[in-house]
């Protein structure tokens, strides 16, 4: 677990909220309790407006890399409804390179994650909560399933069920295993019963979500805010950001550097002082060449962007997009083109296929980029993918298809000279 020694390293120097080795005791419920589990239901169920008011001024954003803000999503489900059940989805799928953290928060700290969840379905009346996870992550299953079946049992929610005046229903529902399966209309088919392909909009899960019902989809990682929050106030989180950043947030650093692993930090911390005071700077002390950040699926940064805050909002000034907070650390003397590759099979293999540009464009980037990685590519094949980044953004019913593109582009922009230099 080199990830979670790299962030006890830290302890001194970053406000750990959801890391704090004593949210971190893992599936135990009675110790939990004893160290204040439990303590923000009970302040919540008794003023569900004060909820939804707090996490307003907190300006917490959606952490599985949306960075929307979670009070209007709950907005949008608020209305009343003329159907039997309203839906909270937990989101756990977490299934792109570079991403690792909503495992490590269900795997250590499933009940701040649960209790989290179920202040937010009260918040905005849902009366089932779907925790839907990655299946090939079995220790944050196995956490979950423990952790799940504790409530059931517990007081807490009876708790909840009476602040909400009918059951609360709790469940789990692995996922699919697919990378797409993450995408928030794909869960709902999946919990459903069919293949998680993704749904057009509209309705938005707002409208008709789960079976039909109004559905809020929110990350592992922003529910297990929710507690804090509530205990300690909106005024009080929002402080903890740096620059325009609110609160914490947990990034993932991996690739080139000495330490990498997840970081708890204030959201805004720059992106030089993650790789270098917390990632203890990259290996064999190589030059920074490139990091693809919150994952692959958008515009890389280079060394002039080492100064960006880390925030949705700054990183975005920057072309660039904060999404999960995952940071891919890449060192001079790696080839472009070929780590470009990966990652564009990588999108062919996950395209569901449904629409004919995405399966058909990723297939065909993905086969090109191999071409010109192996030395095989032409001049023809280069002018291809550019073409193909013009006509294939907008033309899918999900990101990835834009995603795809967005790597690309980001690579020809700043590395174009390699490209050229790799063609027969
Ligand atoms: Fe499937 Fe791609 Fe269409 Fe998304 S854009 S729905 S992954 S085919």
């Amino acid at each position: 677990m080199e990830s979670l020694k790299s962030d006890m390293n830290n302890i001194e120097k970053t406000p750990l909220v959801l890391l704090h080795p004593v949210q971190r005791i893992g599936v135990d419920m009675a110790r939990w309790r004893k160290s204040g589990g439990g303590e923000a239901l009970a302040i919540a169920a008794k003023d569900l407006g004060a909820v939804r008011e707090e996490v307003k001024k907190a300006d917490l954003r959606g952490l599985g890399g949306s960075g929307f803000p979670v009070w209007r999503k709950w907005e949008m489900a608020l209305p009343e409804q003329p159907k039997p059940d309203k839906y909270l989805v937990v989101n756990g799928n977490e299934d792109e390179p570079g991403t690792f953290k909503d495992r490590l928060l269900l795997e250590e700290t499933p009940h701040q994650v649960i209790e989290g969840a179920v202040i937010a379905a009260l918040a905005i009346g849902a009366n089932r909560v779907v925790f839907y996870t990655n299946p090939d992550m079995k220790r944050s299953l196995a956490s979950m399933r423990m952790a799940i079946e504790q409530w059931q049992a517990s007081d807490l929610l009876a708790l909840a069920s009476g602040a909400l005046g009918k059951p609360l229903v709790i469940e789990l529902c692995p996922g699919s295993g697919h990378y797409i399966g993450g995408e928030e209309t794909a869960a709902m088919e999946w919990i459903e019963g069919r293949f998680p392909f993704p749904r057009g909009k509209p309705p938005y899960p707002a409208q008709a979500g789960v079976y039909g019902n109004p559905t809020v989809i929110n990350n592992v990682e922003t529910m297990a805010h929710i507690s804090h929050i509530v205990k300690r106030g909106g005024d009080w989180f929002k402080s903890l950001g740096k620059n325009s950043g609110s609160g914490t947030k947990l990034y993932s650093l991996s690739g080139d550097v000495l330490h990498p692993g997840v970081f708890e930090l204030p959201m805004g911390t720059s992106l030089r002082e993650l790789i270098y005071v917390h990632g203890g700077g990259l290996l064999s002390g190589k030059p920074l060449k490139a990091v693809f950040t919150g994952g692959p699926s958008s515009n890389m940064l280079t060394p002039v962007d080492l100064d960006v805050a880390l925030d949705f909002e700054s990183v975005r000034a920057r072309g660039s997009s904060l999404g999960t907070g995952a940071m891919i650390v890449v060192s001079e003397g790696t080839g472009i083109v070929k780590r470009v590759a990966e990652y564009m099979r990588f999108f062919a293999h996950s395209s569901c296929g449904q629409c004919n540009s995405c399966k058909v464009g990723t297939a065909t980037m993905s086969r090109l980029l191999d071409r010109i990685d192996t030395g095989e590519g032409t001049a023809a094949d280069l002018t291809t993918l550019k073409n193909l980044c013009t006509m294939l953004p907008g033309s899918g019913r999900c990101h990835l298809v834009n995603g795809a593109v967005l790597l690309l582009d980001s690579a020809f922009r700043h590395f174009h000279d390699e490209f050229k230099q790799a063609l027969r």
